[in-house]
């Protein structure tokens, strides 16, 4: 009798677990369907933010580079990309001939937690003193200094205003930079000034998201290069717009008729998304509530925590994990790598997971059916995040008549339109560690488009795009600046 009174109540604990399961998987829906309203509704949204300047929640912010790298750049330049959890200095030769990338070299640290909510002040001096010893160290045993001053692209990963290619103010924080003081500033000054202070002489040559960086390494490499992508710790978009189309911006001059536009699509919001309470609660008590929705589904920075909300949950309501561990309580504890980790554990005891849910989530001792259902969690989070970047992606090809759907050419059927190779440069760790978010994306493109389509649009890998792209156009402005 006691037997059979266990297995009932076991019987009812998981029922209550199945249940949050199922409301999980159900909220988290990403049916073809779905996805191409998704699609739809980022087209207009972009339609809306060229059309006027708060026009729609995707800013579409200019960058004022009209002009990518072709190959012919030449010289030494360096570069700065400050917007994730590390930040990189680096340096290129340029031999001037496509793909000749002379010498290349980067260094990366781990932006210190304390400077990420400090002053500005303290953020430019820890960075300009880093650039300062990579300085040293680089040109230790070369000529004596140069006359010339060195140049820098400077990759600054947040959205700025900019009112020219070498100036802008900072908006706004994401990705978890909270420094008050620097909100409304121009970041080149700021910058210059700490450089100044630590008697470094630099000039910042332009300034640059890190998608734009990206497309321009990508457009180095592969002329059919048109649009960049970042899914890392947050996650954005730019592309190549035809300059006539930014309508809020009349008269543009841009010598080659283009500019690449930042999106900032990490803030795209659709009623279309499929949002659940664990993401209403991320936002609500996140540093900045109804800001970058369309991020918090899809960036690095949050997948671990919403995977960390549905544990609690279902350890709030049953007692599968054991009594409640108060790990579960702390925010972002669990980081997305560890998610990856569980998810792609592939021994058979899921030893990983068990590791995992112990070490990080002060869970121990739980059986197989558990750590399952912890890989299933990941899977249901993952499988969303990726298929909508999918979608954002695919809203980026709708609107420059690359999804095969005749575009602006008019309503010609799929089968009529002579797709064109599309490259979309693409950066990243969540997209380049993760194989599984990688393989519900390219899933998730394939099922939007059509394979006869998905196949002419090739997502590129361009490792480091964000620095080294920032050098390029560094020293494509600066060739074009000499010659007058
Ligand atoms: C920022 C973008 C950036 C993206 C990827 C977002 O949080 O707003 O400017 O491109 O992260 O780093
Ligand atoms: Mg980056």
């Amino acid at each position: 009798k006691r037997r059979r009174f266990t297995a009932f109540l076991d019987w009812r604990k998981w029922k209550r677990v199945v249940r949050v399961l199922k409301e999980l998987e159900e909220g988290c829906e990403t049916p073809v369907g779905r996805l191409r309203q998704v699609v739809d509704a980022m087209a207009v949204e972009m339609h809306a933010g060229l059309a006027s300047e708060g026009g729609s929640k995707l800013k579409m912010l200019l960058t004022f580079v009209d002009h990518l790298p072709t190959g012919s750049e030449i010289g030494t330049y360096y570069a700065l990309d400050l917007g994730g959890t590390n930040f990189r200095v680096l340096r290129i030769q340029l031999g001037g001939r496509r793909s000749s990338i002379l010498s290349q070299d980067v260094e990366r640290q781990p932006i210190p937690q304390h400077l990420m909510t400090s002053t500005s002040e303290d953020l430019f001096d820890f960075i300009a003193s880093t650039l300062k010893h990579f300085v040293e160290k680089e040109e230790s045993g070369s000529e004596p200094s140069p006359v010339r001053t060195r140049e820098l692209g400077f990759t600054f990963s947040f959205p700025v205003k900019q009112s020219s290619l070498r100036s802008g103010i900072l908006i706004k924080w994401t990705k978890g930079f909270a420094i008050e003081d620097m909100v409304g500033k121009e970041v080149v000054e700021l910058l210059e000034a700490a450089m100044v202070r630590s008697g470094l002489d630099m000039r910042a040559a332009l300034l640059v998201n890190d998608t734009v960086g990206t497309l321009a390494l990508g457009r180095y490499h592969d002329a059919d290069t048109v649009a960049a992508v970042i899914i890392g710790t947050g996650t954005n978009a730019c592309y190549l717009e035809r300059a006539d189309a930014i309508i809020k911006c009349q008269g543009l001059l841009t010598t080659s008729g283009y500019m690449a536009v930042n999106m900032e699509w990490g803030n795209f919001w659709s009623s279309h998304l499929p949002r659940t309470s664990y993401d209403i609660d991320l936002d609500s008590e996140s540093p900045n509530p109804n800001d970058q929705g369309f991020e918090k589904m899809i960036s690095g920075m949050y997948l671990g925590d919403i995977v960390r909300r549905v544990i609690l949950r279902i350890s709030l309501e049953s007692d599968i994990f054991g009594p409640v561990s108060s790990r579960l309580s702390i925010p972002f504890i669990l980081q997305t790598p560890l998610v990856a980790a569980m998810h792609e554990d592939d021994s058979p005891e899921l030893k990983e997971v068990a590791k995992i849910l112990k070490e990080t989530l002060g869970i121990s001792e739980v059986s197989l059916k558990v750590r399952k259902l912890a890989v299933r969690i990941c899977d249901v989070v993952t499988r969303r995040a990726a298929r909508l970047a999918a979608a954002g992606i695919v809203g980026i090809l709708k609107k420059i008549g690359r999804d095969g759907s005749g575009g602006t050419t008019g309503g010609r059927s799929k089968s009529d339109v002579k797709m064109r190779r599309t490259v979309v440069a693409i950066e990243g760790g969540l997209y380049t560690s993760y194989a599984m978010f990688r393989q519900y994306l390219h899933g998730a493109l394939g099922e939007i488009l059509g394979e006869d389509v998905a196949q002419h649009v090739v997502l590129q890998v361009t490792e480091d795009g964000s620095g080294i792209g920032g050098a390029l156009l560094a020293a494509s402005y600066s060739s074009i600046l000499q010659r007058g």
